[in-house]
């Protein structure tokens, strides 16, 4: 079937995100092989539309006007595993990547457990992390559509340029990542079953179970803390991580914005880097909330917190 009989209208985004928010797409379409893609990008450009990929939603905003132009989400979810290697597509969800892995006694993706709908191409974008394990730890390769150059290229690691909560994928919107090959490791001595154990439980205490879209903000380096607000680092021990970077929610709960509450978004009182939808948030909710928070922050700590999630359809 061509991909334009596919393609449809007035599509509600709210549904395709973890937070619930987001007007329709002007056109929508799910994409699962490679001759789909370029004929929908094809399509896109001869209407000279712009064009936006959803991965699994759960680290967006989207705003309540919705999209204009062609929403692509990634429907390839082919998933290998060959040896200690685990070919993904881009659609394919972290948490079946992280059953994959373990099920075969690998261990490197139990961090992923209990992350929602969240897919692999997302995550290597955003170069995804949890307990002390990045993506970038055990991602190989990328295969890429260049929407520029109209044709797939192969990343290195070395190519993906990643870095702390990104990469070029998320530097250059052209880039759409259509496959990942991640190299896990032999689980010598390792009790998977322990460690997804821990994860889970720390999630299940930690989470809000509310509508979110994870953390808000990315964390904040320990020496930038040191540095404008030293009384505020003396005491940040706990909350500063083996990598140096102090917890943004530690700082969000240390200016008292636990609870603080704008139309249906409200910080959470589980844990503070996380906005939830209590109910009928809008995108400008949730937007006003994360202004209000960064303000005050900056006034309370001369902090300046930035986003960890992305925004679409604001411009
Ligand atoms: C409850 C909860 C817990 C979470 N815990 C964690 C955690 O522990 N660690 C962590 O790092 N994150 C966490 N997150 C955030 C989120 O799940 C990750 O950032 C995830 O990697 C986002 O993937 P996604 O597929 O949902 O991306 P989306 O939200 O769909 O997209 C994010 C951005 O990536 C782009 N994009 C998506 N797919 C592709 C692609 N194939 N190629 C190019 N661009 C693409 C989109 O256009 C968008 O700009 C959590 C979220 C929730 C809701």
């Amino acid at each position: 079937m061509p991909v334009t009989n596919k393609i449809k209208t007035n599509v509600p985004l709210a549904p395709y995100t973890t937070f619930k928010i987001g007007g329709p797409a002007d056109f929508f379409v799910e994409i699962e092989s490679k001759d789909e893609l370029e004929e929908a990008f094809g399509w896109a450009k001869e209407k000279n539309l712009p064009f936006y990929f959803l991965g699994g939603g759960s680290n967006i905003l989207i705003s309540d006007k919705g999209l204009r132009g062609l929403t692509i989400k990634l429907g390839n979810k082919t998933i290998d595993v060959r040896g200690e290697r685990l070919y993904c597509g881009a659609g394919v969800s972290l948490a079946q990547a992280a059953q994959a892995a373990t099920g075969h006694k690998f261990s490197g993706l139990e961090w992923a457990y209990g992350i929602p709908r969240a897919t692999v191409g997302g995550a290597i974008r955003g170069n995804a992390e949890a307990f002390g394990t990045n993506m970038s730890d055990l991602t190989e390769t990328v295969e890429v559509y260049n929407a520029k150059k109209k044709r797939f290229e192969l990343y290195s690691k070395k190519d993906c340029k990643f870095e702390y909560r990104g990469s070029i994928f998320k530097k250059n919107g052209h880039l759409l990542i259509w496959q990942g090959t991640l190299k896990l490791f032999a689980a010598d001595g390792v009790d998977i079953d322990k460690k997804v154990e821990k994860v889970l439980g720390f999630r299940n205490a930690k989470q809000p179970k509310l509508p979110s879209a994870g953390c808000i903000f990315k964390n904040v380096s320990a020496d930038h803390l040191k540095e404008s607000n030293p009384e505020l680092y003396s005491r940040a021990d706990r909350a500063i991580s083996p990598r140096g970077e102090v917890s943004a929610g530690w700082l969000i709960d240390s200016a008292g914005l636990k609870g603080k509450t704008i139309g249906g978004a409200k910080i959470s009182l589980e844990h503070a880097n996380f906005i939830i939808n209590i109910g009928k948030a809008t995108a400008e909710d949730i937007i006003t909330l994360i202004s209000y928070t960064k303000q005050q922050v900056r006034d309370k700590f001369r902090i300046q917190l930035s986003e960890e999630i992305g925004y679409l359809g604001f411009e």
